[in-house]
């Protein structure tokens, strides 16, 4: 396969793993219906509509890669929502753009973004279907992947800098 389907300007740094060293972790998915964030059971793109851990991590082994990377920016402050929703939109906008070379190359993925879903005002969950399925990636957490320990094993870098965001992306192929 060529590897630069996974080239894009907009990565800050990338790594190639086997998908069986990804560090999934029970306690990650107990973090998520702990609700820190205020969007479980909020969108179809979040637990528990994303489905049930074990079925996610299945899903996620039955690819042999696993592709990560990180988009990073820097925000006013770590409460201003609108500066972390635009790096959390350019970051799922990267990640698309990937997508749609794997699927141009007739590759089989699973696509993990990052970050709740807030494309429409108000979600459709639970009453009615996703308006956007192909818009959407459920979250890593959502798959109870550790993102600190993820980034420590491929030496990716977690905190770069005050003030600045990194979100992480993970793609099984
Ligand atoms: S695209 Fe719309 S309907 Fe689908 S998860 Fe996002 S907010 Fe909900």
């Amino acid at each position: 396969m060529d590897s630069s389907i996974f080239n894009h300007p907009g990565i800050f740094q990338k790594a190639f793993a086997s998908a069986e060293s990804i560090p999934f972790s029970d306690e990650v998915r107990k973090l998520c219906q702990g609700n820190m964030c205020g969007r479980y059971g909020m969108t179809w793109n979040c637990p528990p509509a994303t489905g049930e851990p074990e079925e996610l991590k299945k899903k996620a082994l039955s690819f042999k890669n696993a592709f990560v990377f990180t988009h990073t920016g820097e925000v006013s402050g770590y409460n201003n929502l609108m500066e972390l929703n635009r790096l959390r939109d350019e970051t799922t906008d990267i990640l698309s753009d990937l997508c749609e070379k794997l699927k141009e190359n007739n590759i089989p993925f699973d696509a993990l973004g990052c970050g709740s879903c807030n494309i429409c005002k108000k979600c459709t969950y639970p009453h009615e279907p996703c308006r956007f399925p192909e818009k959407v990636f459920p979250p890593v957490e959502a798959y109870g992947i550790n993102v600190v320990k993820l980034a420590e094993d491929l030496k990716l870098s977690y905190k770069n800098g005050k003030n600045t965001v990194t979100f992480f992306c993970i793609i099984f192929f």
